[in-house]
């Protein structure tokens, strides 16, 4: 097995800082957007995402989190979850902030760390339709490592990692795993 940097902590902190800035060009700034983390690791790049346009900005983002199913997070394990995630759906749940409207006629901006067959984007989609028609989806990734099985396409990407469906990608972020990097793990 061979582990290899892709992304160190500068790179990320780059990415993530460009990615703001994408997001305030494409909306021409956050008005009725709502950020909406996928949980593990998006969640949190979702809150450094809304940290950075408060910096840029000045102004307060709404954002949420999405929880679609835990079975996907460790793929060390291996195993094809495809049908799971396909089902995972019907027992996701949103969460968003005090106070916040819900999702409809909101520009929702969708955060994972890792984009590989979307077939949780897919969910993540249908989870966000059945909590209010939202005006827009856009969908922003730490990390792109290809192998797409559905029409899905990231509007905002923090690296694009072409890989071979043996390699994986380890995503670890400062709030949840100590450090900020990411590695591909060759088998
Ligand atoms: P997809 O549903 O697009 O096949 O897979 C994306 C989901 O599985 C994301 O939530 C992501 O966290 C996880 N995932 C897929 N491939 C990888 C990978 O190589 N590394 C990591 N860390 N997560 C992955
Ligand atoms: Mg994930």
């Amino acid at each position: 097995t061979e582990k290899n940097v892709i992304m160190d902590e500068t790179a990320i902190r780059r990415a993530l800082s460009r990615i703001a800035h994408e997001i305030l060009e494409k909306n021409k700034g956050i008005e009725n957007c709502l950020l909406v983390g996928i949980r593990t690791r998006g969640i949190y790049l979702a809150r450094r995402i809304a940290e950075r346009i408060k910096e840029i900005e000045g102004v307060d983002i709404p954002y949420g989190e999405l929880d679609i199913t835990h079975y996907r997070d460790d793929r060390e394990g291996g195993g094809d979850n495809r049908e799971q995630t396909d089902k995972a759906v019907v027992n996701s749940y949103l969460t968003l902030p005090p106070g916040s409207t819900g999702t409809r006629d909101k520009k929702v901006i969708l955060f994972d760390d890792v984009l590989y067959t979307g077939r949780t984007i897919r969910a993540a989609m249908d989870a966000l339709m059945d909590c209010g028609r939202p005006r827009m989806i856009q969908l922003a990734v730490l990390a792109d490592r290809g192998h797409r099985e559905l029409p899905i396409r990231p509007d905002y990407i923090g690296k694009n990692v072409p890989t071979s469906r043996h390699e994986q990608i380890e995503v670890s972020l400062s709030e949840f795993d100590g450090k900020d990097e990411v590695y591909i793990i060759s088998n």
